[in-house]
């Protein structure tokens, strides 16, 4: 991805101050890429903060947010235009019951409505609750997990319907490690300071919502010990988060007999059904040895210690949902403690986001109509197909590479699917039940309507028709089983250029180095790993993988080295697949920009030449300031390094970039011929 959701980023010499100071001198005001600049920081030693200072200065990070920067432009542009639709629905009254508006409307409403959710509590989970205090035996707790599956968060372990990572046109059951309640393994084994301190706020946390759901102080704190307990165990023998990227490794389809066998204190027909599943041949099991982990805590701890670990995880899904009270324990320590932020947005902004996360393709149908500037699928169009083009050009000119290979990659990127804009035919979700009485029974509704339509994939021929994403979804992916990357309309959004289009040399910089990006993982550590058919096939010869390997543990080391908070290190192996996909992205990128006439021409914008603009266009694309914690939090438990590394990372390894800028040995950002690192 070109960045997580949850939150998928250099320069100065002799011959560049010289450029710049002739650029400061005839600054077009309005321009957004030189009023942005920082002169007091040299290029070559930061050019993130060289090209992004200015903004940053001027623009702090609010308090209820974890980072300031793109993002939060794009997204504001965006939440506005929500905004707009679930307001209007809201005030269509009449509206029949099940259509679009309806529930957009209603969704929205339920939200907004903090009289009645603050009256509430959480008594709307009391059924639920209520349940879980009458489990007897083992059978009991898998047949809830299932359900808290199917509504809230997924209990003791991951389980989801989705190609067959060998046969993609099949549709196959996934079972993987999972039921922690922190971010990652490590914040539950790391013995520095500060991950023993968010240690203890977060049992302090779980101790506090079973206090909520009516424990008295002891026994509260004794199920969060518990719960602490339980949780480490599992961490304890989950795989590190990098150990999961290898798909071959973390594959292992078996029987359903022998799922059972494997683990027999765990009724799996019973959680089948539960989830809705009725008959399931085989399963693919990400890491055995994690169920058969599971398979021993589930007789090591007690039934009581299961329950409450089911009631922590119901509440705990949920709990952003409900009443203050409760969603400021959640804001305590999932956004305050774990990411540095100050104070909730406002209730608009959160049901807004809310409601465009669990009715976003009912709002994309609108935003596609009312909302998305025209022409924008086919200037997409045309940049993914510069990009495509241009990757083809430089495969075939690789010198590390055979003949042999070369065809097959080619062959691969030749069938890479280019989704882009908005889909062509919604998903339906018409059977999903929404309307004004419950915030939270609304989200339970929408999560159980998703998990569902997963659930009904099983069996039925693949789509590869579908999107994840919505039009308004400021993001992009690939998707390895259908072999396609999918663009979303919103992209086309360029802060600071809403009123024209920006100049090619951003929208290269920008646009078509995500198409640049997303391409590219389909030749990562982890994409290079499934043929043109999306099935995990080696179409590589060995020594033209043994090339690629060399190449990618150069880019491994290179993030390594890179300290980001304290003496906390970028995670090479975790975030290579982001990293190889930025590198490549960018150089496609700029290949591609170079054969517009903008480039051509040498045209002059703001004082600022064709290639200036395209690497400070690169550097807005991640411009992204980040809290210390919200930045640590990334690190420890995302594939994608921080914002300014992602500017500073492959742009270190671009000569034109040092040409243009004027990168020196002796500059931070310098690397020698040696150690920079070119795949594709
Ligand atoms: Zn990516």
């Amino acid at each position: 991805m070109k960045f997580n959701p949850l939150i998928c980023g250099l320069i100065l010499v002799a011959t560049a101050t010289a450029s710049c100071k002739q650029a400061k001198s005839s600054i077009e005001k309005g321009d957004a890429l030189a009023s942005h600049i920082d002169s007091t920081t040299n290029a070559g030693d930061d050019f993130f903060q060289f090209a992004n200072g200015k903004w940053f200065k001027e623009n702090p990070i609010p308090a209820s947010e974890q980072s300031n920067g793109i993002f939060q432009l794009v997204q504001d542009t965006i939440n506005e235009q929500v905004r707009k639709i679930c307001e209007s629905s809201v005030a269509t009254k009449n509206e029949p019951k099940g259509s679009n508006k309806q529930k957009i409307g209603d969704f929205f409403y339920s939200g907004m409505d903090s009289l009645s959710l603050n009256k509430k509590g959480i008594n709307d989970l009391k059924n639920d609750l209520d349940k879980i205090d009458k489990i007897k035996d083992l059978n009991g707790i898998i047949t809830e997990a299932s359900y808290i599956h199917t509504v809230s968060s997924a209990p003791l372990f991951n389980m989801y319907v989705t190609q067959d990572d060998k046969n993609s046109s099949k549709y196959q059951v996934y079972i993987t490690q999972g039921g922690l309640s922190m971010p990652d393994r490590n914040y539950y084994l790391d013995m520095d300071a500060s991950t023993k301190s968010i240690r203890e706020k977060f049992v302090t946390y779980v101790g506090n919502m079973f206090g909520i759901m009516g424990y008295e102080k002891t026994k509260a704190k004794q199920a969060a010990d518990r719960l602490m307990e339980m949780e480490t165990a599992l961490a304890k023998t989950s795989r590190k988060r990098e150990d999961t990227r290898d798909p071959l490794t973390n594959y292992h389809k078996m029987a359903f007999g022998k799922l059972e066998t494997l683990t027999s204190n765990l009724d799996w027909k019973s959680f089948m059904n539960g989830v809705g599943l009725a008959k399931v041949d085989s399963v693919v099991v990400g890491q055995p040895e994690f169920l058969t982990a599971l398979n021993g805590y589930l007789k090591k701890y007690t039934i009581e210690d299961w329950k409450n670990y089911l009631k922590f995880h119901l509440v705990n899904g949920l709990a952003s949902y409900l009443d203050d009270k409760t969603y400021m324990e959640d804001f305590n320590f999932y956004s305050s403690t774990l990411r540095g932020i100050k104070e909730p947005k406002p209730r608009w902004k959160r049901v807004v986001e809310n409601t465009d996360g669990y009715l976003g393709e009912l709002i994309g149908q609108v935003y596609v109509n009312e909302y998305l500037p025209k022409g924008t699928k086919e200037k997409l169009e045309e940049i993914g197909n510069a990009i495509k083009s241009v990757f083809a050009q430089r495969i075939k000119a690789l010198d590390w590479m055979s003949a042999t290979t070369k065809e097959k990659a080619l062959k691969k990127l030749n069938a890479v699917i280019m989704k882009v804009g908005y889909p062509d035919k919604w998903k339906d979700l018409s059977s999903m039940q929404i309307d004004r009485t419950s915030y939270v029974k609304n989200v339970m509704s929408a999560n159980k309507w998703a998990f569902s339509y997963m659930i009904n994939k099983y069996g039925k021929s693949v789509d590869r028709t579908e999107w994840d994403m919505q039009p308004q979804t400021y993001n992009a992916y690939y998707n390895p089983s259908n072999n396609e990357i999918v663009i979303p309309g919103c992209n086309i959004i360029v802060p600071g250029y809403e009123r024209k289009m920006a100049d090619d040399a951003i929208l290269y910089a920008i646009i078509g180095a995500t198409f640049g990006h997303e391409i590219t993982h389909g030749f990562d550590d982890q994409g290079c790993k499934y043929n043109e058919f999306g099935n995990l096939s080696d179409w590589w010869t060995s020594e033209d993988k043994a090339q690629f390997e060399k190449k990618t543990k150069m880019i491994v080391k290179q993030f390594n080295d890179y300290v980001a908070v304290d003496s906390l290190h970028i995670n090479g192996e975790l975030t290579q697949g982001e990293n190889i996909a930025d590198l490549g992205g960018v150089i496609m990128g700029f290949e591609a920009f170079k054969k517009t006439k903008q480039y051509t021409d040498n045209e002059m914008i703001a004082g600022l030449n064709p290639s200036q603009r395209f690497f400070l266009g690169y550097a807005l694309t991640w411009m992204l300031n980040m809290r210390p914690e919200a930045m640590a939090n990334q690190i420890k438990s995302n594939e994608h390094a921080p914002a300014k590394w992602r500017v500073l990372g492959p742009l270190s390894n671009m000569p034109e970039f040092y040409q243009t800028f004027g990168v020196k040995q002796g500059d931070k950002m310098w690397r020698p011929d040696s150690l920079i690192v070119k795949i594709w």
